[in-house]
């Protein structure tokens, strides 16, 4: 088999495992959706007292003329479909009203369609093409976190125990009966770009921050399989003095 059918084959035979792992894990009955809801975690609480980072959508401009020039007409919230765009509460003074996205709650799908109806040209029109230029964050990934390299650790210890004669502990049994996990993978717009699998591991994944967009997908679905521990953060690139 030639190396590129191989690593074809390989990415099928993942993803395939990922669909059924999804399936079969119990605990996780929640993905990503649209949670537009005034209700939802952190929406209405000002930005300075929760200390999250700023992310704006896609094709924003920088901070300094995102602020003079967006006339908070909420258009690009309008056209976010999954709901990915909060506006900042009154009480965020000079942000109030703006456009931001909380990675934590609802990560942006990449799709674009804000971008195509800002009338000021703040959030700059982007095509197809333009996506792996996009940076509306960084990632910052803890990979002691990681659901996919705690399995491996676990598995690697139990296996020793089992050589050396021991019994396997039943100290961190939750993970083990969770297994590995790869949702972030599944869930990157730009899957094999910025988020690859880890050689060596099951469904383990391997960030290239070159690549990624900062999207908060990960993050958002990381989220939901780690119960509130997330292994991926995104963290503002925004210059706002
Ligand atoms: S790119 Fe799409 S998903 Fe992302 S914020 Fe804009 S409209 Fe929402
Ligand atoms: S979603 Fe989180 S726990 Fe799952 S593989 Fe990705 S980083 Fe690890
Ligand atoms: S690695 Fe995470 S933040 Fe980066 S593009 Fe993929 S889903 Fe978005």
């Amino acid at each position: 088999m030639s190396t590129r059918r191989s690593v074809l084959a390989v990415t099928g035979l993942s993803v395939v495992f990922a669909a059924v792992h999804r399936l079969m894990r119990p605990g996780v009955s929640s993905y990503p959706q649209s949670r537009r809801s005034p209700n939802r975690p952190g929406m209405g609480q000002s930005l300075t007292t929760r200390a999250l980072p700023l992310i704006r959508p896609p094709g924003a401009v920088e901070e300094k003329a995102f602020l003079a020039g967006c006339i908070r007409c909420n258009r690009c919230q309008d056209a976010c479909d999954v709901g990915a765009i909060a506006l900042f509460p009154q009480q965020d003074g000079p942000l109030a009203h703006t456009p931001h996205i909380q990675p934590e709650v609802k990560g942006c799908t990449l799709c674009l369609k804000c971008t195509h109806v800002c009338p000021t040209g703040v959030l700059q029109p982007l095509k197809e093409k333009d996506k792996l230029h996009v940076k509306m964050a960084d990632l910052s990934f803890h990979k002691d976190l990681c659901l996919s390299f705690k399995a491996k650790r676990i598995r690697d210890e139990q296996a020793l125990l089992m050589e050396s004669g021991r019994e396997a502990t039943e100290a961190d049994a939750p993970y083990e009966r969770r297994g590995p996990c790869g949702e972030c993978y599944m869930f990157c717009p730009l899957r094999n770009n910025a988020v690859n699998l880890e050689p060596g591991y099951f469904l383990a994944p391997k960030f290239d921050e070159t690549q990624c967009a900062g999207c908060g997908m990960c993050e958002e679905i990381c989220q939901v399989v780690t119960q509130g521990r997330p292994a991926i953060r995104l963290l503002s690139r925004r210059n706002q003095s």
